[in-house]
Formats: structure tokens, sequence, C-alpha cells
């Protein structure tokens, strides 16, 4: 058996090795590292994909969501509504920005905010409201875009984990995941389903000024070179990972099929097991599994890690803290919020190998120890 990894890029990268180094060398050869030609390429083709009209490129799914909050002009205070159960980088910029973050549960199914959540923390104050597509799950945008509209609020869509997804509205009408709300952003971190070969991060969106306004700030905030319309940051995707980008993006369907195909299964092999509940798998959403991620009840998550380590099986905790519980917001009053279903996920969460190169025999070997332990 191959050994088991959390995430395999090197099977990923040996498949397309030709059409990868070929791309990198014709970087090479043209010397145009920063804004050579494949990230205008890489952009228009990932809006083609999306069907959003504007994809702006920048340096990572950090930056993609600063540049996101600063482009609609709130300011220090303003408060922003997101969950707590998510990864730093959402509720970091808030902070960074000097507006409030205001920590709302999710739902315990599908790990992503809560509807109900979002309007009974809705103040005066409320500015936006940043829904996180956790694990490769839409939240529920169709309600989430009813709110938004009825208090005025913008949505800014963190899909960093679900690039891909499509979203079922109750009409029957399909939308990428990103396109949805005001912005969308998203990272291309390395193990992304769609994830480069260093930094990368885009932000989406439909609106021609505030494309406009995006653009200039990921540029020093410059249109015209060298005169500064307003404060910005340097932001930008490099040329050698724009090329890769280029080349996988045009497996990304395939890539998430192969990590839907896993998460089977995993589905399957747990199935109705009193201690283990499988992904929920919500209706309006494509899960594109990013992480394929059980909730344990009565089970000892630790040993459990330690029992598939000595098989040399990887297990991840995403996330062992929430927002509202970490040091970092502390001075942002984030102990004082009551999140009990936050808190109730992030102690039974364990996340499984999941990527594009799993096989029969891994899977096997991964879901039977996993038994082994629960059931002994
Ligand atoms: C990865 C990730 C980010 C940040 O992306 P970077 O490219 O690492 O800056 C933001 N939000 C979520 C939900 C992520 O998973």
């Amino acid at each position: 058996m191959r050994p088991i990894q959390m995430v395999n890029l090197k099977l990923q990268y040996q498949e397309i090795k030709t059409e990868v180094d070929a791309a990198i060398h014709d970087v090479l050869d043209s010397t145009a590292f920063i804004n050579g030609k494949p990230v205008a390429e890489f952009a228009s083709n990932l809006a083609a994909y999306l069907g959003s009209k504007h994809v702006i490129p920048c340096a990572n799914g950090t930056d993609a969501l600063q540049i996101a909050m600063m482009a609609l002009g709130l300011e220090p205070g303003d408060e922003v509504i997101t969950p707590s159960f998510t990864y730093v980088a959402t509720t970091e910029v808030v902070a960074l920005l000097r507006l409030k973050p205001i920590f709302v549960e999710v739902d315990k199914n599908t790990f992503c905010i809560d509807p109900a959540a979002i309007e009974k923390a809705i103040t005066s104050k409320t500015k936006a409201i940043v829904p996180v597509h956790l694990y490769g799950q839409s939240s529920n945008m169709e309600e989430i875009m009813k709110i938004a509209r009825k208090h005025n609020l913008f949505v800014i869509e963190d899909n960093a984990q679900a690039i891909g997804s499509d979203y079922t509205f109750s009409d029957g009408t399909k939308k990428k995941t990103g396109t949805i709300g005001t912005i969308g952003t998203t990272s291309f971190f390395p193990s992304k389903n769609l994830g480069c070969y260093g930094d990368g991060g885009a932000i989406f969106t439909d609106d021609d000024s505030l494309a406009a306004k995006l653009k200039m700030i990921a540029n020093h905030g410059q249109q015209k070179r060298y005169y500064h319309e307003m404060v910005g940051c340097n932001s930008r995707l490099d040329t050698m990972q724009a090329a890769v980008l280029k080349i996988k993006l045009k497996k990304l369907d395939e890539y998430i099929d192969a990590r839907r195909k896993a998460a089977d299964y995993y589905d399957n092999a747990f199935a109705n097991h009193p201690k283990i509940a499988v992904p929920y798998r919500a209706k309006y959403s494509k899960h594109v599994f990013h992480q394929y991620t059980l909730i344990l009840e009565n089970v000892d998550r630790d040993k459990l890690n330690e029992f598939l380590a000595t098989k040399n099986i990887p297990s991840m905790i995403y996330y062992p803290v929430p927002a509202h519980r970490q040091q970092m917001f502390a001075n942002f009053g984030g102990s004082s919020f009551n999140l009990p279903a936050t808190d109730w996920l992030t102690e039974r969460v364990i996340s499984l190998p999941m990527h594009t190169e799993l096989d029969e025999e891994q899977l096997k070997f991964i879901t039977s120890s996993v038994l082994e332990f629960i059931n002994q």
C-alpha cells in the first residue's frame, strides 16, 4: 500500500508534470515574473468557469478577504458577522481593519453559519456578513441573501474551501459558490481544492465599480501608475502560480469528483454507526469535500488520533479552538460570546485524509482502522 498522507500533492503533480514544467519554463523564458500573460489568462478562465463577471487575482486568501473588506468602505467599529468555527484568516482581517467581529453560531449539520443566528446578531452597526463555506459545503446562501437584502448588508463569501461547488436555489437556478454574495474570495494555498505551488488568492464580483476598486486596492491604490488615489496594499498573484493554476483549473471538476468518490467510500463505511456522524450533505449545495470531517460521540478523539498515527494514518482537528476563544480576540470581547454549538463541534470533529489520489486499498485501511478503534 502507498503511504497515506492527509494531502498528497506529489502524485497529482506527476500526472500533469509535463504540462506544468513546460508552462513554468515558458515563464522563466519570458522573465515576466509579475503580471505576465498567464495572470490575466487565468483570471479570465476562472471568471468563465465561475460565471463571475470579474476575477481579481491577489497574493493569498487572507489578502482577498482584507481587500474585499477595504473595498466595501467599512469604517472602524462597524460590525461584521462571521462564524467563530472557521480558519483564523476570516476573522483576523476583521480585527486587523479595526472592524468589530461579531461571532455567531454555525449549524451543527452543515458546519456553516446559521442564518437564524445572523438575524439575531444584527444591530444598527452591522455592515457585512461573512459566510464561510466550510470543508467544501456552501452556507445557506438563499437565506443569508434574504437577510442581507432585508437589512441592506454586504455579503463576502469566504469560498477558500468550496471553490467549484454549485449552489441550487429553491427555484432551481444554480450558481457557483463565491458568486452569490457582494464579493467572493478564495485561496490557492497548495492544499486547497484548486491550489497552486506557492501562495495565491482571488476575489470575485459582478459589480463593475467594485471590481475597479478591488483591483486598485490590490495595487497600492493606483489605476494609473504612480498616481495613488487611495490607501491600498501590494497583493499580486505571480506569473508562475497563474501558469500552474491555468493547468489545474482545467482539472478542477475531475479533482472534485475524485474527492467526492473518496467521501462516498467513507460515508458507506461509517453509515449508521451510533458513534459516528458522517458529513451532512445539504440539498442546496454540491459538497466538494475540501475536508472529510466526522463528528464523534462518546469517542476519545485524541486516543483515536494516536491510534491512527501508530498505523501511519494521519488525522487532523480542524479547528481545535474556535475564533471567539482565541487569545487574539481577547480585546474584541471574544470570550463574551456564548456559542454552545460551536464549542460542541470543536470538541467532537476529526478530519480524515482527503485528496484526489486516495485509492481503495488506502480507504479500506483507513476506515477499517477507525472502526477497529471505535468498536473495541
Ligand atoms: C485557507 C483559508 C483562508 C486563507 O487563505 P490563505 O491563502 O492561506 O491566506 C481563508 N479562509 C479559509 C476558510 C481558508 O480555508
